[in-house]
């Protein structure tokens, strides 16, 4: 999958692509990144790509003519780009949205700063307005890291083995069962006996019912959207099953 961003601060982007599993993924050509910056399309001197609201009030906006340049000239190639805006007030990203994304050839990621970018930009030129959470960052860029590792995860040979993304946190819409490794004490605390059974069936039982009762725990309302396994029901109500008063 291609993906190219448009950004004003293309550097930031320098160690999250030269490490670990998306260093890989662009060695192994799984993924291929290009950074366009709209400084490269400026007309002043400074390469001013920002200037102040119309209105009035704090901060500076990107501006539409150097954005809408980088954004066309990175659009170019046989596959058109779905573009995505990231913004605060863009729908907020879930794993079901990644995994729509990661059926695409080419995104193109637009990423905002200090204000903003110009609204007639977004509304002419991006497919789509996509916030990672309620909070707002400085840039866009770390909302597009974040999208470019979520979608990047899901692309086959991505990880080592091809599974291991199937049973992650809302997959299936429940969160990810607790893990352990070596050693099986550690400051007092076991690892519970049945991961060390080598009983995979009653692994799988433990396992399926540690991640609903987290997610009852901390996430109850995924719940009713879940696309539950076999036997989730009656885990369910095991964990619900009301106290024997002794
Ligand atoms: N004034 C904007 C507002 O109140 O919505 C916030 C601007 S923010 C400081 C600068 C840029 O960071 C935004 O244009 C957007 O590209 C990016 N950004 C900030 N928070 C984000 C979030 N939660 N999701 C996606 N992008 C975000």
């Amino acid at each position: 999958m291609r993906f190219d961003i448009i950004t004003i601060f293309p550097d930031l982007f320098t160690s999250f692509l030269s490490e670990s599993l998306l260093a890989k993924a662009l060695a192994k050509k799984i993924i291929e990144i290009r950074l366009t910056t709209p400084r490269t399309y400026t007309t002043d001197r400074h390469h001013t790509a920002d200037d102040r609201p119309y209105g009035g009030g704090p901060g500076m906006v990107l501006k539409p003519e150097p954005m809408s340049a980088a954004i066309l000239a990175a659009s170019k190639g046989r596959i058109k780009p779905w573009r995505i805006f990231l913004s605060p007030s863009g729908a907020r990203l879930t794993q079901t949205r990644v995994r729509e994304l990661s059926q695409k050839k080419r995104l193109l990621l637009i990423c905002g700063r200090y204000e903003g970018l110009d609204q007639r930009v977004i509304d002419q030129l991006a497919d789509e307005e996509i916030s990672i959470g309620d909070y707002v960052v400085n840039g866009g860029e770390v909302p597009a890291m974040v999208l470019i590792e979520a979608v990047a995860r899901l692309l086959p040979g991505f990880m080592g083995r091809s599974e291991s993304a199937d049973e992650e946190s809302h997959q299936a819409g429940l969160l990810e069962y607790p893990h352990y490794t070596r050693p099986p004490e550690f400051r007092g605390a076991r690892v519970p006996e049945v991961l060390l059974s080598g009983h995979h069936r009653e692994v799988a039982e433990w396992r399926l019912k540690a991640s609903l009762a987290r997610t009852l725990e901390t996430r109850p309302e995924l719940l009713a959207r879940a696309d539950l396994p076999p036997g989730a029901v009656r885990s369910l109500a095991g964990l619900h099953r009301p106290q024997k008063k002794s």
